[in-house]
């Protein structure tokens, strides 16, 4: 039997385990992680491994994911060893100027989500509203109108799939509708299966800081187009963000200076929930170690040489699922095996720290936090490494970074942050390196059943220090927060701080610290209570940039309907 949470088998049953034509599940959770094991070790054969290593490393493989140390993004989990076989989360699509070219990327799109993968667009490219066209000699509807085309086809591909389809919009803060861009949640039912970031250029953000203009410029040929009060942009970004939490902002110079692929041409855009930038057609394959199971038994620090062995081994694996992955479509094929980037990261960090006794909102943590990061991608990179020495390097590292800093990689990225929204609920581990967003919460899953969990580390540590009782459990579930319960020693509260009781400083400073050490991005969301002002939101946006973080999302709570998590019990 697995060690899997009530809440885990739910998820597993109604969305992974495979299925017959009428619909009728065929596996058990083991065959589940077996499949998936078996079909990703035997990858090695094809560069010449025996049958007897590929067994054994098909039995590491079920190993590393069945004892929850390590999971790989979920559509790998989905459809690995079957005939869909789309194994990656993250996709970007070019989006080019010309009727052909957008359609066909409506229709990508539709097949990617179809395929239970995610897309991210830039829309930078489209002239600008009221342009000629000159085939018809009428005037161009402009990036916001076709994003909307994309966002209905989204909405018809959802009906029936196990995920929702999830779009990334990206428009470049210099392109003359950014304007409108900004504004486009105002209403709240436009674009809902979008996540819309404004793209953030250096020379936009010095002229906020010398309260400047800045220009407008056509997308097609760079000509100046008129000027914007920077100063008043950014502060309109950040009102609308207080709304909605809408648009998140990327630092796209910041992403292109740090990309190792120079050579291959410029990132315009991330995947849908920002961790991923990616050049067009490039897809990339996530995976995240439990580090809520990397703590020493004796609760006094991190396992170092487990997390090692976990590093190298899930790297291999991720390298062998591009391998595995059958593409959406040929080009992605191409891209995806010329650069061969894949995203390994962690979840469980809040567990961890709790492991460790330490509040999330503290110097210590942030220093947990870049010791981890930093060991894990330095491991990968070895691991990347070891692997190039028997496959080769990527074949794109003639001109990349890696090749000028002698590094022959196997993979052009190694580390991302992924979100882990479902496989940290299959772990059962707090998500991603989130706070915990509460000691119980409920999630709705697929607008379906409303699951209740109680923190499990919370749980045990309750038992262990005996303070359980099935009363201060109910509490806990009805509260969603340890703070105001009477019998939980102060010690346990402080390590037990949610995400209500973190300050939007500490949010940041735990991402930054991530970044640090992350080849490509980090998912996190940066939490404001109801009563936040606008000008805090301001003042995150600018600690971001100045700790090098490459984008933000901010979220106040209660500013968007239908949040996916609730604190407590919603009765
Ligand atoms: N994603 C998606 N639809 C979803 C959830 C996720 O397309 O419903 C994509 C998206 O690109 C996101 C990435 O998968 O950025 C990783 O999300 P997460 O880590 O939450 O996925 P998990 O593997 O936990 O399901």
């Amino acid at each position: 039997m697995l060690d899997l949470t009530e809440n885990a088998l739910a998820i597993l049953e109604r969305r992974y385990l495979n299925r017959d034509e009428k619909g009728e599940i065929i596996e058990s959770t083991e065959e589940l992680f077996d499949r998936v094991a078996k079909s990703i070790a035997e990858i090695d054969l094809v560069y010449g491994a025996k049958e007897e290593e590929v067994a054994a490393l098909h039995d590491r493989f079920y190993h590393l994911m069945t004892s929850l140390d390590f999971l790989p993004n979920s559509p790998t989990l989905m459809n690995a060893g079957l005939p869909l076989g789309q194994l990656s989360a993250c996709f970007v699509l070019p989006v080019p100027d010309t009727m052909e070219g957008i359609f066909e990327a409506v229709k990508n799109t539709a097949l990617i989500h179809k395929s239970g993968g995610g897309t991210g667009f830039s829309f930078s490219r489209l002239r600008p509203k009221g342009s000629v066209v000159r085939s018809t000699g009428g005037v161009a509807s402009g990036p916001i109108s076709f994003m909307k085309v994309f966002n209905t086809a989204t909405e018809a591909v959802k009906q029936g799939g196990k995920r929702r389809g999830a779009n990334m919009g990206i428009l470049r803060v210099d392109h003359p509708d950014i304007l409108e861009f900004i504004k486009c949640k105002e209403d709240k039912s436009e674009l809902t299966n979008f996540n819309l970031s404004v793209g953030i250029t250096e020379e936009f953000m010095a002229a906020v800081r010398k309260k400047e203009t800045y220009p407008l410029r056509d997308p097609i040929g760079k000509k100046v187009m008129g000027v914007l009060d920077a100063a008043q942009v950014f502060k309109l970004i950040v009102e609308k963000a207080w709304e909605s939490g809408e648009p998140g902002i990327v630092f796209l110079d910041r992403i292109n200076g740090d990309n190792p692929l120079q050579h291959m041409g410029e990132i315009e855009s991330t995947n849908p929930c920002g961790e991923q930038p990616l050049l067009p057609n490039e897809s990339c394959n996530l995976g995240s170690i439990n580090l809520a199971r990397m703590g020493k038994d004796d609760g006094r620090g991190i396992d170092y040489e487990k997390l090692k062995e976990k590093v190298h081994l899930a790297v291999h694996f991720l390298d062998n699922v591009i391998d595995a992955n059958t593409y959406p479509l040929p080009e992605i094929e191409a891209r995806s095996k010329e650069t061969r980037k894949i995203g390994l990261g962690v979840m469980g960090f809040a567990d961890l720290l709790t492991l460790l006794g330490i509040s999330y909102d503290s110097e210590e943590a942030v220093t947990v936090a870049e010791q981890i990061m930093k060991f894990i991608n330095s491991e990968a990179k070895k691991a990347s490494m070891n692997l190039a020495q028997d496959r080769g390097t990527f074949p794109q590292y003639h001109g990349s970074r890696w090749e000028k800093e002698n590094m022959p990689l196997r993979n052009a990225t190694t580390t991302t942050i992924a979100p882990t929204g479902t496989i940290s609920m299959i772990a059962g581990c707090s998500s991603g390196i989130e706070p915990l967003f509460a000691v119980a919460y409920t999630k709705v899953c697929m607008d379906e059943d409303k699951l209740m969990e109680v923190h499990p580390v919370f749980k045990r540590l309750a038992l262990e220090k005996g303070f359980y009782t099935p009363e201060l459990m109910e509490k806990v579930k009805k509260l969603g927060s340890v703070s105001m319960i009477k019998g939980i020693p102060d010690e346990v509260k402080r390590i037990f701080v949610t995400t209500q009781d973190i300050s939007p400083y500490w949010h940041v400073r735990l991402q930054a610290a991530f970044q640090k050490y992350t080849d490509n991005a980090v998912s996190k969301t940066i939490n404001f209570p109801r009563n936040a002002h606008v000008k805090e939101i301001e003042e995150a946006y600018f600690l971001a940039y100045e700790l090098g973080c490459k984008g933000l999302t901010v979220y106040r709570d209660g500013s968007r309907e239908g949040q996916v998590l609730n604190v407590g019990e919603v009765t």
